[in-house]
C-alpha cells in the first residue's frame, strides 16, 4: 500500500486473428456443426484455440444430454477449463489470451458465460436474431456490467450464408410423423419451446 506502481498484471494484449487464421479455424469449426447436424442437433459448432492450439471445442448437445444449456460453447469452455486443470495452468490466463471461433453469434447465456471468463475474441459465421448475445438482442458483448468479466471483441459474417443454411436444413427435417421437425420459419433456440 502507498505505492502508485500498479500491481496488476499487465494488460493483455489485444489481439485480432489474421484472415488466414479465421478461414483455418472456423473450417473446423463448421466441421463440427456439420457434426452436429448428422447427430439431430441444432447445427453450431466452435473451436478454442490458445497460441494457436485447439483447447476446447464443441457442438450442440442439447438434445442428446437432454440439457438445454450443452450449446458449443459451453461443451467447449469446459474443456478449456478441463485443458487448464490438467496442466495446471491459471484458467484466467489462458482464457484472456483464447480465442472462440464459432458458427453461429453466441446467445445471451453463452456470451455472458465468454465475458465471465474474460475471452477476449470471437469469430462467428450469421447472426442468431432469437437470442443473439452478440448485438442482435442484447450487446452482452460490449455492455457497460459491472463485475460481470470483460468485454470481448466480434468479427463476424465468415461463411455466414453456409451457416444460415445449415440451420435451414435442420429446421426443414421433418420428424417420423411428417410434421416439421420444429417450426416451419428460421428460428434458433425453438427447441426451447416446443
Ligand atoms: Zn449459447
Amino acid at each position: 500500500m502507498g505505492t502508485e506502481e500498479d500491481s496488476k498484471e499487465a494488460p493483455v494484449e489485444l489481439f485480432c486473428p489474421s484472415e488466414e487464421e479465421i478461414e483455418r479455424w472456423m473450417i473446423r469449426a463448421f466441421d463440427m456443426a456439420k457434426e452436429a447436424l448428422e447427430s439431430g442437433e441444432v447445427p453450431v459448432g466452435c473451436l478454442m484455440v490458445y497460441k494457436d492450439e485447439v483447447v476446447g471445442k464443441g457442438r450442440n448437445e442439447v438434445n442428446e444430454t437432454k440439457n438445454a444449456t450443452r450449446h458449443a460453447e459451453m461443451v467447449a469452455l469446459d474443456q478449456v477449463l478441463d485443458w487448464c486443470c490438467r496442466r495446471s495452468l491459471d484458467a484466467r490466463s489462458v482464457c484472456e489470451r483464447t480465442a472462440l471461433y464459432v458458427t453461429v453469434e453466441p446467445c445471451i447465456m453463452c456470451a455472458a458465460a465468454l465475458r465471465l471468463l474474460n475471452i477476449p475474441v470471437v469469430v462467428y459465421g450469421c447472426r442468431n436474431e432469437r437470442f443473439g448475445g452478440c448485438g442482435s438482442v442484447l450487446d452482452v458483448s460490449s455492455a457497460d456490467l459491472p463485475q460481470t468479466g470483460t468485454t470481448f471483441k466480434c468479427i463476424s459474417g465468415h461463411r455466414a450464408e453456409e451457416a444460415v443454411e445449415m440451420l435451414k436444413t435442420f429446421y426443414k427435417q421433418e420428424n417420423p410423423n411428417g410434421e416439421k421437425k420444429h417450426c416451419t420459419s428460421f428460428c434458433f433456440f425453438c427447441f426451447f419451446f416446443h
